[in-house]
């Protein structure tokens, strides 16, 4: 397991984020790398830019996975991983601190899966909305397109290898993150295309809150990332929290912990980013590689 730790900043907001975990990192060119890199960089740029100007990190967490989103690079939103049947089936999630989360699931007509996140938890009286109908984004004012937009030719023929080849390795993906505003209060974000050939009408961790997402003002927001049905059993986000909640233990010992008993054990592999209470950043995962973004000054530290 690979564990990197930002020790919380005097005063200011902390920032992390991910571009998901799976092998394919480690197939990349150095070209590919740079191209990821500067994905990375960019959606740093946009969350930072907002808690900078004394922003929450709720708007700041949007903003990072909305550039990711748009980017084609990442399994999110455009060019997102497609189903076993080459549809687009998106699911994203927001939650802040203060406790109230949002979610979507299978998701086709938003552009910005994150954004319609947003709107069920600000704008609803509910949490997850599956399927969310065209007249129910545009009913937000949020823009829609058609669901060919989100399919790349890369992603198409990733789907023929994956059948072809079967390759269970290749299959992650996702984007999150975390953020801690210059008032302490934090959120996250996570926004996936699910695994390459998934089923149709699967849904991951990504929009299951205390899984693949969870914050709570004064403990941890985390995003995860990873092999969706393990980080459900295990509830691996919540588990964190509650280590770290009710057990008094630190954020890398609760992940490393988390890590051990709910992913190992499962012989399941992912990763995730966390900003605790106190603005601490915990960058972590059992697969070979992650891409992440973090920081606690403008200045930011890729890893791709
Ligand atoms: N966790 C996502 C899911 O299971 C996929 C991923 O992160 O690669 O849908």
């Amino acid at each position: 397991m690979q564990i990197y730790e930002v020790a919380p900043p005097e005063t200011g907001p902390s920032l992390a984020l991910h571009g998901g975990a799976g092998a394919r990192v480690h197939e990349l060119t150095a070209g590919g790398r740079g191209r990821h890199s500067d994905g990375l960089r960019a959606a740093y740029a946009a969350g930072w830019a907002v808690l900078a100007a004394g922003g929450t990190a709720l708007d700041a967490v949007c903003a990072s996975v909305e550039v990711l989103e748009d980017a084609p690079l990442f399994n999110a939103g455009r060019g997102a991983a497609l189903t076993a049947t080459g549809r687009v089936e998106l699911d994203a999630s927001v939650m802040s601190g203060s406790g109230r989360a949002g979610a979507v699931a299978a998701s086709r007509h938003a552009r910005n899966p994150v954004r319609l996140a947003r709107r069920v938890m600000e704008d609803t009286e509910h949490v997850l909305i599956v399927d969310p109908p065209k007249a129910f984004v545009s009913g937000f004012g949020l823009e829609t397109v058609d669901p060919e937009y989100f399919v790349t030719d890369a992603r198409r023929r990733q789907l023929e290898r994956v059948r072809a080849e079967r390759l269970a390795a290749s299959r992650h993906g996702t984007v999150g993150a975390v953020a801690r505003d210059a008032s302490g209060g934090v959120a996250a974000a996570t926004s996936t295309g699910g695994m390459v050939g998934q089923s149709d009408g699967r849904v991951g961790d990504t929009p299951i809150v205390g899984a693949g997402v969870f914050a709570r003002d004064g403990v941890v927001a985390i995003s995860c990332t990873g092999h969706g049905e393990a980080f459900i059993e295990g509830v691996v986000a919540y588990d964190v929290a509650a280590r770290m909640r009710y057990g008094g233990v630190t954020l890398a010992d609760a992940v490393r912990a988390t890590f051990a008993a709910e992913l190992d054990s499962r012989g399941s592999t992912g990763g995730l980013v966390a900003v605790g209470g106190d603005g601490r950043i915990v960058v972590a995962h059992n697969s070979p590689a992650m891409f992440s973004a973090h920081g606690t000054s403008g200045e930011v530290e890729v890893h791709a």
